[in-house]
């Protein structure tokens, strides 16, 4: 979609002391009730909340997932529908630079990272707060040094029974500083339903992603629970449930990834199936028709499934539908080349990443100082785990045609800051600050 966009509003948000509600939104239904946080202003972007506030506005059942073109003449970028900070991210960074301004001399602490994005997390160490644990759950600073006048701030991903149980023990309180998405708390209600019907909960997830280490507490306390990251590991899953392999095999197999007394005999006849709110959706339902499947074919099934295999749909959250969404039609368009912006840990972004290089050149990057040049680009493959340097990456062509979408843990200052950039290579007319004048 070329829309014309008109000058609107942009709303200025800055840091206060006032009291929010955590949770103030029904997780089943976000698109209605979503409200505006205060996260610092530096992380917003004048254009792109423009841009953002009009699509809603001519889009409010978000039926239309057509890329926002800026048109520059020699360059044209296409803005994904839907991308950047989402509810639970605001939630938390509102939450957290909150607990730093209404507690001055207080010890904060993070239990890890608050959302994948470096920039996020590096200003909240600024402000004082230190992380307990690194994104693997690899302690940094030993719990023992916290004390009961400390604050512990839980991030988006949750965190796991025992962890929550020994800050309890230390008397330190949780419930206000828990910044635990909605949408996270929302797998683990469905974990719990599932598991009072007697399933096996099987959590599709990245078994040492903050999220996942987290549902899978809380599901593997209703439960017998095993995770799989990814279609090869339900396939061989799903040998242990035909007894195609050894039942012995699968405790080495799955070392880490099932809960403690797992019995592969009994626990793999009745199983749900639940997501890391993140995975990519066609993943995501081809794991869940394919262990449905084995079910059916192992039990002869003609109907009945429900005794085997629980019926519910996946536990992905609003964020990651809209946003892959927007990138399968930002995808449409025929264009030269893609960047994805956000963290190299995030999940939601790495998915986003995928479903663009498969059809065209992608760069992963995690901010503008990444690309150095109108030559050279330092990206991140998420494959090899490691950033690589490409050159030529702006083919020589006119008009060059670019798409643009972040994960959901990206500042969209960061957007506007590589979109700038990139500007600043053509022979543009227009630039990005008579673009964002247009708007005030
Ligand atoms: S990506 Fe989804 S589950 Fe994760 S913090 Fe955002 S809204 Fe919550």
């Amino acid at each position: 979609m070329i829309i014309d966009l008109q000058p609107a509003n942009i709303p200025v948000h800055f840091v206060t002391c006032s009291r929010f509600p955590i949770h103030p939104i029904n997780p089943g239904n976000p698109s209605s009730d979503m409200k505006n946080f205060e996260v610092p202003i530096i992380y917003r972007s004048p254009l792109i909340s423009a841009i953002k506030k009009k699509r809603k506005e001519m889009d409010k059942m978000k039926k239309d997932f057509t890329p926002t073109l800026l048109d520059f003449g020699p360059l044209q970028i296409y803005l994904a529908r839907h991308f950047g900070f989402c509810y639970g991210v605001e939630n938390a960074i509102e939450i957290a630079f909150r607990t730093v301004e209404e507690n001055p001399g207080k010890k904060i602490y993070l239990l890890s990272e608050m959302i994948h994005n470096p920039q996020v997390n590096a200003d909240l160490q600024s402000h004082g707060i230190d992380f307990l644990q690194d994104t693997h759950g690899r302690q940094l600073i030993p719990f023992d040094k916290v004390t009961a006048d400390d604050i512990v701030l839980i991030p988006a991903f949750g965190t796991t029974i025992a962890i929550e149980k020994m800050l309890k023990e230390k008397g330190i309180p949780t419930e206000e500083y828990n910044t635990t998405c909605p949408f996270v708390e929302k797998v683990w209600n469905r974990s719990e339903v599932i598991a009072k019907k007697d399933y096996t909960i099987v959590i599709h997830g990245k078994p040492n992603h903050e999220e996942t280490r987290a549902t899978f507490s809380h599901a593997a306390a209703n439960a017998p629970s095993v995770v799989v990251r990814d279609m090869k590991q339900a396939k061989e899953l799903a040998k242990y449930i035909t007894g195609e392999k050894e039942a012995d095999n699968f405790y080495e197999e799955f070392k880490g990834q099932y809960s403690e007394g797992f019995d592969v005999g009994r626990h793999l006849e009745r199983i749900g199936v639940v997501n890391q709110t993140t995975m990519l959706a066609s993943d995501t339902q081809a794991i869940a028709d394919f262990l449905k499947q084995t079910m059916i074919e192992k039990y002869n099934l003609a109907s009945g499934i429900e005794i085997h295999f629980a019926d519910t749909k996946d536990t992905l959250c609003y964020a990651t539908n809209d946003n892959q969404g927007a990138v399968i039609g930002m995808l449409e368009t025929k264009a030269d080349l893609a960047i994805v912006v956000g963290g190299y840990n995030s999940s939601n972004t790495s998915h986003l990443v995928e479903l663009c290089e498969e059809k065209l050149p992608t760069y992963f990057i995690s901010s503008e100082e990444k690309i150095l040049t109108a030559k050279k680009i330092l990206h991140y493959n998420f494959h090899t785990k490691q950033e690589v340097l490409t050159t030529e990456y702006l083919p020589a062509k006119q008009p060059l045609k670019i798409l643009i979408t972040s994960g959901a843990s990206c500042p969209d200052a960061l957007v506007e800051g590589i979109i700038s950039k990139i500007v600043t290579y053509f022979d543009v007319k227009k630039n990005i600050a008579a673009l964002i004048e247009q708007f005030q």
